[in-house]
């Protein structure tokens, strides 16, 4: 089964992709948000266990680690799923604790969701937890006090940005790669991916693109990131990405509806090729090799233009 892939390997020597799984279930998204209050989210009928196992069946098929960011909110409701994900080798991870974007929140709230999360993950699984995703990459401009609250709980990562051009969010003048946001801590920024495409940076890391576009794509972008660019790719999705039966929100805006179910059908057959055509790791590792050369790299004067940031 894997032979296939495996004898036309694009990997390239020393180069391990960060592959994250972002767990909260279907009625849990921003695309929903509007037409679901968190006050019915116990009320809904939970399919993200059922998913969670039949990523961990994919995982283990391809053998590949990975990290799972994890609401609060769903750890609590399922800690023995939160076990099986810690007994088969992955990382536990926070994504706050009932997806809350950073900027709707105050410093002293988001200091209070992060804490919530991290300790009922870790109570659930035994092990710490060192690394944040920001729901709907939350971190940008309007959160500059983000990382510092981060770095004082005593995060060692965070993967919360994505450095591009977005309706739903975006920060296009942050790093393209893993950068040290602040001068006094090591904490480090592992941003979701982007490939460079007529000049312009274009989202290449996972969620709803991955869906929609054909998989060459993202054949595409995460050579050019490994091959051309020397870096690791950082790739996401969601549980429910993978299950094609989930319920319809019918009174949900056309686009949230077509952003949502295009592509389910397909999504676990695109998944299997791609963790089986590159090298995946846990994020802790990419953020700890990437830690290396990023010594230098601090976040850069927002204000700065693109083209400097890139260069
Ligand atoms: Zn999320």
């Amino acid at each position: 089964m894997n032979a296939p892939f495996k004898s036309s390997s694009p990997n390239i020597p020393g180069i391990v992709n960060g592959l994250s799984v972002d767990v909260e279930d279907w009625f849990q998204v921003g695309a929903f948000e509007d037409v679901i209050a968190r006050g019915e989210w116990d009320s809904i009928k939970t399919r993200v266990e059922d998913n969670v196992y039949r990523v961990l069946d994919l995982f283990a098929e391809a053998e590949v680690s990975a990290t799972f960011f994890t609401l609060g909110w769903v750890a609590q409701r399922h800690p023995e799923m939160i076990r099986r994900i810690a007994a088969a080798g992955h990382e536990l991870a926070s994504h706050g604790y009932d997806h809350a974007r950073v900027f709707t929140m105050d410093r002293s709230a988001f200091a209070q969701d992060i804490r919530k999360a991290r300790s009922i993950i870790e109570d659930c699984s035994g092990v710490a937890v060192t690394g944040y995703r920001a729901p709907s990459f939350s971190i940008d401009q309007r959160t500059p006090w983000a990382f510092a609250e981060l770095a004082e709980q005593g995060y060692a990562y965070s993967s919360s940005v994505a450095p591009v051009v977005h309706d739903h969010y975006g920060w296009p003048e942050a790093p393209r790669f893993a950068f040290k946001p602040l001068p006094w801590s090591p904490l480090i920024e592992l941003p979701v991916t982007t490939a460079i495409l007529g000049g312009r940076r274009v989202a290449a890391g996972g969620g709803g693109f991955f869906r929609v576009l054909p998989y060459g794509f993202s054949r595409w972008a995460i050579r050019q990131v490994n091959r051309d660019e020397g870096r690791p790719a950082c790739f996401y999705f969601h549980p429910w990405e993978v299950d094609p039966d989930q319920p319809r929100v019918g009174h949900a805006p056309l686009r949230s509806r077509l952003r949502h179910y295009t592509g389910l059908a397909r999504m676990a057959g695109k998944l299997r090729e791609l963790v089986h055509e590159f090298r995946w790791g846990r994020m802790d590792l990419v953020a700890h090799r990437e830690a290396q050369r990023a010594n230098d790299l601090f976040l850069p004067d927002p204000a700065a233009p693109c083209s400097a940031i890139m260069a």
